[in-house]
């Protein structure tokens, strides 16, 4: 048996693979320059009185087929713009993945309603319809569903149950672009989708973001002020209508995402195809990819493999220290060795001063929010689940490296 990088032995990967944190691993090039030198050029920074920010809006929606497509400075702010837009009361409930960013539920308690932890299938790992019922409260007002890892949750129950207690349904598709559900895009299927260009996702801008959707008012707001201060500029003058930060996006990111846009389709494909002959390399290895729901196209933003603690004789921790030792950038457990409610700022309701708010507001059930979340599926899932960064720059020589180092792990580490 081959000695372990970790035990002072060969690396599986010699070199270093294409990483998202550099331009080994990003599809930045002459079209991002180019359209950011006319951004220079023009002298407009500001979607005020730039086109690119419009642009980018414009022809995001196209690819989506939405009405609407506003462009704004993150995934967080993308999904604050949609709590906001619609408008809880203080104390509202917004059903949520304990598996997803804290991003997802950072804008429902900026905006004071509660987010109420559903538990996830053990085997996609999304949100579980068969969970979501027995959440359900006079004062839920929305289901907030992550696409987690690329991969579609199941949306026809989500949308049955949502329809059923008339619920609002925003789509948080930060790592899904272009993932499909039943020959649907996934944020499309809700009422709004939202969408991250952060450093490490299927296209970047640095950071930046979307919110798509077929409606543009509601809830007695126009979705276009809800990053923007609550201004209707289209009306001239200067108003503010309601509550809302601001959230835009620049010319410069827009510029960029103009040109990211249009190879986002190359950059997904490629993180599929490669996905897949992992899949294929790994067959029959102990390995166990989180599942994918059949008529879905899942879009790997990590490529994600369970770890049964019977088959390993070594913490499944260890066993990921040895994997990273071998030269796969990858780590143990999203969003990180335990489910969100775990964080501080949920547990020690870490909000507005000493206030503990939403949790503390009359009315409001603080075991349903925090106290009591009981998601063992999403804590097993945190300790046994590798997710390994994925990249559009992969090619089949570094997949075959990756397949030789999982297998040699296994290999060392077998009960
Ligand atoms: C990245 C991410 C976010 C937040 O996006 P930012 O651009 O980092 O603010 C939200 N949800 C999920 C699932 C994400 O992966």
């Amino acid at each position: 048996m081959e000695k372990l990088a970790i035990d002072g032995g060969r690396k599986a990967i010699a070199g270093t693979l294409p990483t998202f944190r550099d331009a080994s691993g990003r599809s930045l090039g002459a079209e991002e320059i180019g359209q950011l030198t006319e951004v220079i050029q023009s002298g407009s920074l500001s979607f005020l009185s730039g086109t690119k920010t419009a642009e980018f809006e414009r022809r995001f929606a196209e690819v989506y087929g939405a009405k609407i497509a506003v462009a704004v400075s993150s995934g967080t702010a993308a999904l604050h713009a949609a709590v906001t837009y619609l408008n809880p009361e203080p104390g509202d409930e917004i059903l949520v993945s304990p598996i997803t960013d804290m991003g997802s539920v950072i804008p429902i308690l900026a905006q004071l309603a509660v987010p109420v932890f559903v538990d996830v299938d053990p085997l996609t790992q999304n949100m579980d319809p068969a969970k979501i019922e027995a959440s359900i409260t006079p004062r839920t007002k929305a289901i907030l569903v992550t696409h987690i890892y690329g991969n579609p949750a199941d949306m026809d129950a989500i949308m049955a149950i949502a329809d059923r207690h008339d619920l609002f349904v925003i789509e948080d598709c930060a790592q899904a672009h272009l993932a499909t559900y039943k020959g649907r895009l996934c944020g499309t299927i809700g009422h709004l989708g939202c969408f991250s260009f952060q450093q490490s996702k299927h296209m970047t801008t640095g950071d930046g973001g979307m919110v798509i959707a077929n409606e543009d008012h509601r809830f007695g707001r126009e979705l276009r002020q809800c990053p923007d201060k609550g201004w209707p500029r289209t009306k001239g003058g200067r108003d503010h209508l309601f509550l809302a930060p601001n959230y835009h996006m620049t010319e410069l990111q827009a510029a960029v995402g103009i040109a990211q846009l249009a190879k986002l389709r190359k950059m997904v494909d490629a993180r599929r195809r490669s996905a897949f002959q992992l899949t294929a390399h790994l067959e029959g290895s102990k390995a166990r990819p989180v599942k994918i729901l059949p008529d879905t196209t899942g879009t790997f933003f990590f490529y994600t493999f369970r770890l049964d603690s019977a088959e390993i004789r070594v913490s499944t921790a260890d066993f990921v220290k040895a994997l990273v030792a071998e030269g796969i950038d990858c780590f143990l457990g999203y969003p990180g060795k335990v489910p969100l409610y775990r964080y501080p700022v949920i547990q020690d309701a870490a909000t507005f001063g000493t206030s503990g708010f939403p949790y503390t507001l009359p009315g409001v059930n603080d075991s349903a929010g925090r106290r009591q979340p009981v998601c063992p599926q999403a804590e097993r899932a945190c300790t046994e689940t590798v997710c390994i960064w994925w990249n559009e720059c992969f090619t089949e020589v570094h997949i075959e490296q990756i397949a030789t180092a999982v297998r040699k792990v296994f290999a060392a580490y077998a009960a």
